[in-house]
């Protein structure tokens, strides 16, 4: 197989920089990530393909080798040691790297699943982390919605310092190794001659300045352990896996930068009664032989209370009754689904002897006489249900 130019893939000039590259496979990869593209081969390839144009183009000496060389260099390299991967991937690395550089935190699914209201990305010097919160609900609350004021635990912002980071009446100095360029040169000498890198300086991380007297409380972090209680209104309809985002409420940033945001996954506690079939809920419901054979009004245990439900003569152990519009109200549209109640003609366990008496002489009305055997009755009416 005969591989694509790495520069092709990502649709960059040969010349980019590591911003354009970076900038270049991230909308690929939104594009074409398997969890926006459930099933689609031609997809995951594409996803495949470039995040491994990716890995190459971002590292200065794989880049280097694969400028001279091609793909050959990259395969030659390999034996070297220092350069494995990058060819030859699979799916689970190709996740792997992008969850890396683009997974911290739940702004990236925002993107590829564009729920919630966030802003487009921002510039962010230090951006604090993003928090994931999980928020039980039943299904009565999740009929009706539901306001809840949750505890979460985050960093917040160092009260001492102001989130400056600094001691009181202190300042902040120059960075003694970078002498305040933010940036320092490192060479590395390979069999292809020295390689120079500009980085980002670790000592201040790239700000040219560093706190010199820390503040006492937060040690020059500018942010302390804390607690928030954020309102969450929860509109009617949401399943397990939705979520929602609370701006700016996840960790503080240290020293005054960009507060994280909150995620907030929904999950769906199991009902004692309902199960839930999208937005149609289901029951069983006992009913004596005798109301099934005469037909009758019966009381059904409902989200919001309880219902009247007819059950006509004659209905069969297993039917399905529909009650319109009992169900989970619809998330993106109007209306809401049904509950379904399953009848189940239930039999006396204790009888008196009066009650034998009586039915003894029905067992031998020509009536009473059941039908002989069959395909599985209620399989038909699943099948015809749809259930
Ligand atoms: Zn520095
Ligand atoms: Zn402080």
């Amino acid at each position: 197989m005969t591989k694509r130019d790495y520069y092709e893939i990502l649709g960059v000039s040969r010349s980019a920089t590591e911003v354009e590259i970076k900038s270049a496979y991230r909308k690929l990869a939104l594009k074409y990530h398997p969890d926006r593209n459930p099933g689609d081969e031609t997809a995951e390839d594409k996803f495949k393909e470039a995040t491994e144009a990716y890995e190459v183009l971002k590292d200065p000496q794989k880049r280097q080798m694969y400028d001279q060389y091609g793909h050959a260099g990259l395969e030659q390299g390999a034996g070297f040691g220092g350069f494995s991967g990058g060819f030859g991937f699979d799916l689970s690395d190709a996740l792997r790297a992008f969850m890396r550089d683009f997974g911290a935190g739940g702004s990236i699914f925002d993107e590829m699943f564009g729920m919630g209201g966030r802003s487009s990305r921002r510039q962010r010097r230090a951006r604090g982390e993003d928090l994931r919160i999980r928020i039980e609900l039943t299904l009565e609350e999740i009929a009706s919605g539901v306001e809840k004021s949750i505890k979460v635990k985050r960093m917040v912002r160092c009260e001492e310092c102001g989130g400056s980071g600094l001691a009181v009446g202190s300042s902040r100095k120059t960075c003694p190794q970078c002498r305040g360029a933010g940036q320092v040169r490192r060479v590395s000498r390979t069999f292809l001659g020295t390689i120079q890198q500009v980085m980002t300086c670790d000592r201040c991380r790239g700000s040219g300045e560093i706190i010199a007297e820390p503040c006492k409380v937060c040690h020059g972090e500018g942010r302390v352990r804390g607690e928030s209680t954020v309102k969450l209104k929860i509109p009617p309809g949401v399943t397990s896996g939705n979520y929602m985002t609370v701006d700016n409420m996840g960790n503080v940033a240290p020293n005054n930068g960009q507060p994280g945001d909150l995620v907030a996954v929904f999950e769906e506690i199991e009902h004692d009664i309902f199960t839930r079939h999208g937005d149609d809920i289901m029951c069983e419901l006992p009913v004596s032989f005798t109301t099934a054979a005469l037909g009758g009004t019966v009381t059904v245990p409902t989200l919001e209370g309880t219902s009247e439900l007819k059950i006509p003569a004659g209905t069969q152990p297993g039917k399905l009754l529909r009650m319109r519009g009992k169900g989970i109200p619809h998330l993106h549209r109007s209306g809401r689904g049904d509950q379904l109640v399953q009848v189940v003609v239930w039999v006396p366990t204790k009888l008196s002897a009066k009650d034998k008496q009586l039915l003894k002489s029905l067992e031998k009305s020509e009536s009473f006489k059941p039908p002989k055997a069959n395909k599985s009755f209620f399989q038909k009416l699943r099948e015809t249900l749809g259930v």
